[in-house]
This record gives structure tokens, C-alpha cells and sequence, in this order.
């Protein structure tokens, strides 16, 4: 047992859970489903793990439909694993 306290998310491609800073937030508003960098877009948000695998799954799986419930398109997986790879890259 940990005895520090902070929030934790699901990682939802490997379903691990993590403190919420060492997770890229997904988020889905008016504007599209994009990678939230700021941490403080409104929306839906999912949470996926900076592990290189979980943005491959979460493309191949496509996990985003599940988490938010409606069809992706391809095209924004493809631009979200970009932005993931970069946001890798701190
Ligand atoms: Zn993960």
C-alpha cells in the first residue's frame, strides 16, 4: 500500500492505472478528439500511458470508440498517434 494520495487514471489501452501527470489526456468536445496538452480542455477525456505500445494498441484496437462511445475515423487515429509520439518526446 502507497500511502501518497493523488488522483489516478485507467490507461485505456493496458488498463493500468497511473497518476494522473504521467498520463496524455485524449479529449472529445465540440472541436474534434484531440491530445490535450494542457490538461484542461472541456470534454470527454480518456487517458492513455506514455508506453509506445499503448498508442499502438489504442490505434489498432481502436480503443478511442469504446472510451467514447462512437466511431473514429481512421484519419484521427493516425493524427493522434502523431501527436502522442510527440508528446513522448519532452
Ligand atoms: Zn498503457
Amino acid at each position: 500500500m502507497k500511502s501518497v494520495h493523488q488522483p489516478t487514471r485507467e490507461c485505456i489501452s493496458c488498463g493500468e492505472k497511473f497518476p494522473k501527470a504521467e498520463l496524455l489526456r485524449i479529449v472529445k468536445n465540440d472541436s474534434g478528439i484531440f491530445l490535450d496538452t494542457t490538461g484542461k480542455q472541456n470534454g470527454r477525456g480518456a487517458y492513455i500511458c506514455k508506453n509506445p505500445e499503448c498508442a499502438e494498441k489504442l490505434v489498432k484496437q481502436k480503443r478511442l470508440n469504446r472510451a467514447f462511445k462512437t466511431a473514429i475515423d481512421e484519419s484521427v487515429y493516425r493524427e493522434l498517434l502523431e501527436m502522442l509520439h510527440d508528446g513522448r518526446t519532452e
